[in-house]
């Protein structure tokens, strides 16, 4: 028989670390959980303590010292993961370029729409016999957006509010002609990482934001072409600034009630008939879906 895992279930604060963030030290009474769901194993261990008084879980989205490329991340076990601990909001951190000339490197960007661009990625928890269709035209909670942008501006970090993150597969970094391609169609930044995280975060009913960190101009300024060190450095720079964000964000978040739509997300979007839905994918499935059918 499998040995039934330990850890806690009332963490309702997630932060997930992008490149540059494996790591937060203000987070006090630390202990790590390696934690197995039925998709697979999270990026690492995810480490719980406290921060600002508050039970907060940590998860580096490319593992400690920086072993799993986008492609590979495997989101879902991510995301399932800081479900089982509680997690109803979630701050994720994301390096980005810039496609516009007004958003410079080291600016913070807090997105509002996402355009799809990757190729290799399960978009969903609900396959195998379930089918649902959730709504999507708002992929982040506006509600936790706003209460970040407000702190942005308290701690004097030039923030742009708004924006459409264009997520690519990568691993490399785009062509020229792509980079100006997503320019013309207007798109703000650029990253490998908001998708299918925000969609899946979604689907587990959290309040979900992206931080997008602003490394570089990609690769359509010419002159100012992406660098690795660069990049690099404008995100050592950053991670200090986030990490001080992160504590003041927490530190203001009511946690005891949610009044936007993110906690419902699901509620009339399960298509399937509860007696069509095979007993694994339903046991897979329950922390999502047991409160509907
Ligand atoms: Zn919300």
């Amino acid at each position: 028989m499998k040995k039934k895992q330990k850890f806690p279930t009332d963490i309702k604060i997630g932060i997930i670390g992008g490149s540059g963030i494996y790591n937060i030290e203000a987070i006090k009474h630390v202990k790590e959980y390696d934690i197995i769901t039925p998709f697979g194993k999270p990026s690492d261990k995810i480490l719980v303590g406290e921060l600002e008084n508050k039970k907060v879980a940590f998860l580096p989205r490319h593992g400690r010292g920086h072993f799993i490329s986008p492609t590979e991340i495997n989101f879902r076990a991510n995301i399932y993961a800081l479900k089982l601990l509680g997690v109803e909001f979630l701050l994720s951190i994301s390096a980005c370029g810039s496609l516009k000339e007004e958003i410079k490197p080291r600016d913070f960007v807090l997105p509002d729409q996402i355009y799809d661009r990757t190729k290799f990625r399960i978009q969903t928890f609900f396959q195998g016999g379930i089918v649902c269709h959730i709504s999507f035209s708002e992929p982040y909670c506006n509600n936790l957006r706003k209460l970040v942008y407000e702190y942005c501006k308290k701690l004097n970090i030039t923030t742009h509010f708004g924006g459409t993150y264009v997520c690519i597969e990568g691993p490399q970094f785009s062509t020229k002609a792509e980079s100006n391609v997503y320019r013309m169609l207007g798109f703000d930044i650029i990253g490998m990482t908001t998708l299918p995280e925000a969609k899946l975060a979604k689907e587990a009913e959290m309040c979900y934001v992206t931080i997008g960190i602003v490394t570089d101009y990609d690769v359509w300024k010419e002159g100012n072409e992406v660098t690795i060190n660069e990049v690099i450095s404008n995100l050592n720079a950053n991670a200090e600034n986030s990490k001080k964000l992160i504590k003041t964000i927490i530190k203001n978040l009511d946690i005891t009630t949610r009044i936007c739509e993110c906690k419902d997300t699901l509620k009339n979007a399960i298509f399937t008939k509860k007696e069509k839905i095979n007993k694994k994918t339903y046991k897979n499935l329950k922390l999502l879906i047991e409160k509907y059918i």
